[in-house]
């Protein structure tokens, strides 16, 4: 069964004229002070449209900063006040939930520490029941498409219709230049998914360092994302969570102005006539890719029966590298990203091997 999801437009629960969605505000919640004034200077950039800030921060390591809990919440009520934006809080308990609604906060989201456990995401669905409220869920740390499928229905299960989600990318174990791998693709399959469903991109926790705020959030406005949430903090070198990838309120003003925010679509004809050609150019690449990759595995079929009847191995290391190396010096010489032929190749060989094995293992002997 294909999963559905009820979802109302991001425009039905807060008002962006058009724009994409732009969520701001510290990691955590420190002080009175930190907070509204932090508020305050995002405020007065005119493009933020909701605060964030961590009152209960789930934290990998103890002895870490883990939040200040309820003595933060009459601060956002006065940060409330003084800017007339909503606010947006992360939530883990039944208990968060029902303090947070108690002081007024607007918008709850889930941590990507929550969505990993349908224990705790079941409990939060059913403290969610009966109550109008816009929930965000964070992708689970590992990346695992199902789990965050999995939060999606049990919220909208509960009757949650104000629904959207935050990408922040993935812990994979793999060396990465960010401090979550983007993974892009599972957002994209979320998005399949449940088309309705609008997607946040967080730069900050995909990043995990200033430097690379501005290159993530640009690729998930090209990508089409409803909106963004970054952190920022007056003093972020001093912030207690988080320090190295919060910008300072003005900082952030200037990325988001040198963001290039494409439109999804043009209804230009001569625009969508040219886009037609191109695609249908790229259908005819892809079925002569389809095409060729048959051609190569038939060839790989014949080699696998040649093997078998001379008792030779399926995998021969130095063969394997040279395929590796020839391929990728040559897709570098095309243009190609080298990374992308070499990714390619590894899931071929992969592919490979599994057929030769199936041949090695069946008994008939070629004539
Ligand atoms: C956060 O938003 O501050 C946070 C804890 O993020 P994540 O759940 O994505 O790690
Ligand atoms: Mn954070």
């Amino acid at each position: 069964m294909k999963p559905s999801l009820e979802v109302l437009p991001l425009n039905s629960w807060v008002e962006t004229n058009g724009k994409p969605l732009i969520i701001s505000g510290p990691c955590s919640a420190e002080t009175e002070e930190q907070l509204v004034e932090t508020a305050r200077q995002l405020s007065q950039l005119g493009a933020v449209h909701v605060i964030r800030a961590g009152v209960w921060k789930p934290r990998t390591r103890p002895g870490s900063f883990e939040g200040m809990g309820k003595a933060a919440l009459p601060w956002i009520q006065r940060a409330k006040a003084e800017t007339g934006l909503p606010f947006a809080v992360e939530v883990a308990t039944p208990e968060h939930i029902e303090l947070a609604l108690k002081y007024g906060v607007d918008i709850l989201w889930v941590g990507a520490r929550t969505t990993v456990n349908p224990f705790n995401v079941q409990e939060i669905a059913d403290a969610l029941r009966g109550v109008d409220v816009p929930v965000l869920v964070k992708n689970p740390v590992n990346p695992d498409l199902a789990l965050w499928i999995g939060a999606f229905e049990r919220i909208a299960g509960a009757g949650i219709t104000k629904l959207g989600a935050i990408h922040r990318g993935f812990s994979t174990g793999e060396a990465s230049k960010y401090r979550n791998v983007p993974l892009w693709q599972m957002a994209i399959e979320l998005k399949s998914t449940f088309p309705n469903l609008p997607i946040i991109g967080d730069p900050s926790h995909m990043a995990g360092k200033r430097a690379y705020l501005q290159e993530l959030a640009q690729m998930q406005m090209d990508l089409n994302y409803d909106g963004l949430i970054v952190e920022s903090h007056i003093d972020p070198d001093n912030a207690w969570s988080d320090a190295a990838q919060q910008l300072t309120p003005a900082a952030f003003g200037e990325m988001l102005e040198h963001l290039h925010i494409r439109k999804a679509d043009s209804p230009n004809l001569e625009f969508q006539n040219a886009l037609e050609q191109i695609r249908s150019k790229i259908d005819n690449v892809d079925r002569q890719l389809v095409e060729t990759l048959a051609a190569r595995m038939a060839l790989v079929e014949k080699l696998a029966e040649y093997k078998r009847d001379n008792n030779v191995t399926v995998f021969q290391p130095e063969r394997w590298k040279e395929v590796h190396e020839t391929r990728a010096k040559q897709g570098k010489k095309m243009g190609l990203y080298p990374e992308l032929v070499e990714e390619i190749f590894k899931i071929i060989h992969m592919e490979s091997i599994r057929k030769q094995t199936e041949v090695m293992n069946s008994n008939e002997q070629s004539a």
